[in-house]
């Protein structure tokens, strides 16, 4: 059986009864592609996630990417099955705009399908970037480069890669060394070592082309000085037939605790063979440029986390509704009482709920933001300016990676204790889903820079307007009284969330005129803090919305949501599947946002003592 347990139901959920995507799908910029293909589409692309995509899960973790000859990295069986399923189905279209030949599909149904493959095979899933790389590229390049790289990149399914890092330039991109010289003939040729840049070398597609950010001769210092080059493993002429090899070769990949079937490796360029490369269009904004595919990664990052834990937490479910061990709580003590299956014991009941809860508000989290970006491309094909949808896009990317990632590694391993010893064997997957999944709190970003980014980037550069009008909105939501309520007490306890995160914000803000000088420090202390606080405020809103629709589903249907017996018909199952998203909503919000008081209350009392500290007493 697949080690895959998808969540469709709820994935359909956010899209169509939460979200409206019926409203917005199959119209404008979405034409092609209404509510029902949609739909289809996501059977047809579970149906890949659990077949051969899953198939491959395993085997490429067992042999992982193999480095051989000249800088060529060998892929396992299973993830070139997988790889040959995806481009065979011609699936890559999905997130390509129509006049790259894409199906028209909104970012929402991109994410919510990338989110089922990225469970199944996350792997599989980074090796087949390439051509949604090409679309990024078709924005910022030249129209001979476009002919030149972005069709073939599409239509012969090469692979792409984001070159940032550099043994010395991590966190601190704009520390990297690379150097670019302008070459007679007009392209640059590349000098330095990358390090660790994922699917760096695969033998799959005919051609993998390199986005490498490097500086210029002359140019100033820091990420400002940096510019983006197209760097091909094999040069491509002007009419996109392929020359001769690049001097861009890998050298070495990476022994990881994870994600082993990913090659990571070290990309040397211009060590024995020039590496020549074009430079991004015609402008020198490196950086700028490579936001673009940084943000795309961001995204891809969070909602590969949450995809991890969803079948982390299904596949615990699953194994608490079989396994047998002890009597009810109640019964202890008789030694005659039936044994029962582990889902009777409170403590496992709070591990599953605590997890269900996290992984359906992340979801609707990632979705939420996704809906957002539909918006983007809806209002920009009219014409129309977006700049508040696209800044609510920013505030919520560190959000889905930062918090997404952290909670998902963390939570795993409460789907792996549920399995006991077990869990902690390879029967399971639940072990190879912890090792894949910690490499989502680092790259892109770590979780520190996610949420430095958050604060100063993201709320303090344009003066709270974002959060402002996102918070606007959840204090319309906690005054409101639709549903009869039957949340009231839920939205009561968002409100005091709201306060929570409000006088965060004021007291970090007030930190910055500190007294001593050194307020930024204080801040640094608990960004962090601030990124948990925001995001739990945020999935607690999103959650409780998916309550009210569920509970006005409910209300159709008739039923008190009294839980499905096995076989139940299909409209029971629904009730309850419902009442488990009502159920969800007030466990997070009870359980979860008080701790945003006591969080408050920490970080009003932050100090310099921690930073005082001399480096040798830590
Ligand atoms: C498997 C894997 C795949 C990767 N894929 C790619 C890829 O395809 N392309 C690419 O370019 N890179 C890639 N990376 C690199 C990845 O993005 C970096 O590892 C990451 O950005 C962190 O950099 P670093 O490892 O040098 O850590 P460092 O920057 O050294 O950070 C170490 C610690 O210090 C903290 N820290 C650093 N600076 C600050 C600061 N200013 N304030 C507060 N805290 C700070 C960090 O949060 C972290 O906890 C990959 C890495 C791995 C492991």
């Amino acid at each position: 059986m697949s080690h895959y347990r998808s969540n469709l139901r709820d994935i359909a959920f956010n899209l169509f009864e939460v979200f409206g995507r019926d409203e917005v799908l199959g119209r404008g910029p979405f034409a092609q592609m209404d509510g029902p293909t949609a739909r289809e589409v996501l059977a047809e692309v579970e149906r890949l996630a659990t077949g051969p995509f899953a198939d491959g899960f395993v085997e490429g973790d067992r042999v992982g990417a193999q480095l051989v000859g000249e800088g060529e990295v060998v892929l396992d069986a299973g993830t070139r099955r997988a790889l040959d399923a995806y481009f065979g189905g011609e699936w890559h279209r999905l997130n390509l705009p129509e006049h790259l030949g894409g199906f028209g599909a909104s970012p929402s149904l991109q994410w919510a399908c990338s989110e089922l493959l990225l469970g199944a095979n996350p792997a599989a899933v980074l090796y087949s970037g390439g051509p949604f790389f090409a679309t990024i590229l078709d924005g910022l390049v030249t129209a001979e480069q476009r002919e030149r790289m972005v069709a073939p990149m599409v239509e012969r399914r090469w692979g792409a890669t984001m070159v940032l890092t550099e043994p010395d330039a991590g966190s601190d991109v704009g520390a990297g060394r690379t150097s670019a010289v302008l070459a007679d003939d007009g392209t640059w040729h590349l000098t330095g070592t990358k390090r660790f840049i994922t699917s760096g070398d695969f033998d799959w597609p005919e051609n993998i082309v390199h986005l490498v950010l490097a500086r210029p001769q002359g140019a100033g210092p820091g990420t400002k000085g940096l510019s983006l080059f197209i760097v091909p493993k094999f040069w491509v002429h002007e009419d996109g037939s392929l020359g001769e090899r690049n001097g861009a070769v890998v050298t070495g990949i990476e022994d990881k605790m994870g994600l082993k079937a990913s090659s990571t490796c070290t990309l040397t360029l211009g060590e024995q063979v020039a590496a020549r490369g074009l430079l991004v269009g015609e402008v020198h904004d490196g950086i700028r440029q490579m936001f673009k595919v940084i943000e795309y990664a961001r995204m891809l990052v969070g909602t590969k986390a949450i995809a991890t834990l969803s079948t982390g937490y299904l596949n615990a479910l699953d194994y608490a509704k079989q396994r047998v061990q002890g009597a009810e709580l109640a019964r202890a003590a008789d030694k005659t009482a039936p044994r029962v299956a582990i889902i009777r014991h409170p403590d496992v009941r709070r591990m599953l709920m605590t997890q269900k809860a996290h992984v359906e508000g992340l979801r609707a989290l990632t979705l939420y933001t996704a809906t957002v970006q539909d918006d983007i491309v809806v209002g920009e094909a009219d014409g129309r300016d977006m700049t508040d949808a696209q800044r609510r896009n920013d505030l919520l990317l560190p959000l889905v990676k930062g918090y997404g990632s952290e909670k998902s590694y963390e939570l795993l391993a409460l789907s792996l204790q549920v399995f006991g010893g077990s869990g902690y064997c390879r029967d399971y997957p639940l072990e190879q889903y912890l090792r894949d999944a910690k490499i989502d709190t680092l790259y892109e970003g770590t979780t520190g820079i996610q949420a430095l980014d958050l604060f100063f980037r993201k709320i303090a550069r344009d003066s709270g307007a974002a959060l402002a009008a996102l918070l606007g909105e959840i204090l319309a939501f906690a005054k409101g009284d639709a549903g009869n309520g039957a949340l009231a007490q839920e939205r009561a306890l968002l409100a005091t969330g709201l306060e929570d995160v409000q006088g965060m914000l004021g007291t970090l803000v007030g930190f910055l005129g500190h007294d001593s000088g050194r307020g930024v420090e204080l801040v640094g202390l608990q960004t962090t803090s601030l990124l948990e606080s925001l995001a739990e405020l945020v999935v607690g809103w999103l959650l409780l919305r998916q309550a009210e629709v569920a509970l006005a589903a409910l209300f159709r249907l008739g039923n008190s949501g009294a839980p499905a017996p096995p076989g139940a018909a299909a409209g029971d199952r629904d009730a309850a599947f419902y009442e488990g998203k009502v159920a969800a909503a007030r466990f997070f919000v009870r359980t979860v946002l008080p701790e945003l008081t006591a969080r408050r209350a920490v970080l009003e009392r932050t100090d310099l003592a921690v930073m005082e500290l001399a480096d040798a007493a830590l």
